[in-house]
């Protein structure tokens, strides 16, 4: 099964597709966690990223199309994925189909501004994994701990308040359009983000068992 999460920066895509990961077994692929992770190993890629990424901007479609080009060949794909944060301009998800791959569903979750600006502020991460938590609904066992590994949690830079209206932006702009360009395909499914991140996943499980 090859899935897309669809949703504004906080919406909860990423805490979704953990949960997809779990009871479907097939990998999440976050075009945000690779490009971070080449941002801290300062590679090429991540350094033509670095500037985009932390001042709220997407990183150049041909970017991340060969980011997707190269993870989508590697083996664990083969049998279904799940892309969180990819595509997310319409050049972007014309360069997925141009590239043969199927998708069977487009699960976009819905949620307004406000609630995203308010989710966002109490975002954390975990600076040695990645994990993320949330101050109010996704709180870590011990404060400033990530569970998984122990790593200090910190706030993205790009979470930062004044960033996230760009990146809002953005996303309204240049991420929305794909709705429609999904819709038409016949493949959209829209769940409305719930407050209890345990009632969106049964949202979201059910629009991919229907
Ligand atoms: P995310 O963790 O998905 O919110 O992504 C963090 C940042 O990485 C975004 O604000 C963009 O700068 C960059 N990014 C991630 N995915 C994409 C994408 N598909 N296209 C362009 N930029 C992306």
């Amino acid at each position: 099964m090859n899935l897309i999460l669809l949703g504004a920066p906080g919406a909860g895509k990423g805490t979704q597709a953990e949960k997809i990961v779990e009871k479907y077994n097939i990998p999440a692929i976050s075009t945000g966690n690779i490009i971070r992770a080449a941002i801290k190993n300062s590679t090429e890629m991540g350094l033509k990223a670095k500037s985009f990424t932390e001042s709220g901007q997407l990183v150049p479609d041909d970017v991340v199309i060969g980011i997707i080009k190269e993870r989508l060949a590697e083996n664990d794909c083969q049998a279904g994925f799940i892309l969180d944060g990819f595509p997310r301009t319409i050049p972007q998800a014309q360069a997925l189909k141009d590239m043969g791959v199927n998708i069977d569903k487009v699960i976009n979750i819905e949620v307004d501004d406000e609630t995203v600006i308010n989710r966002i502020s109490g975002r954390r991460v975990c600076a040695k994994c990645s994990n993320s938590y949330h101050l109010i609904y996704k709180k870590p066992k011990l404060d400033g701990v990530c569970d998984s590994c122990g790593g200090e949690l910190v706030q993205r830079k790009d979470d930062e308040s004044a960033t996230v209206k760009a990146r809002l932006d953005e996303y309204h702009r240049l991420t929305e359009p794909l709705k429609d360009f999904y819709s038409k395909e016949g493949i959209l499914k829209t769940v409305y983000g719930q407050e209890k991140v345990s009632d969106t996943t049964a949202l979201v499980f059910q629009a991919i068992d229907e």
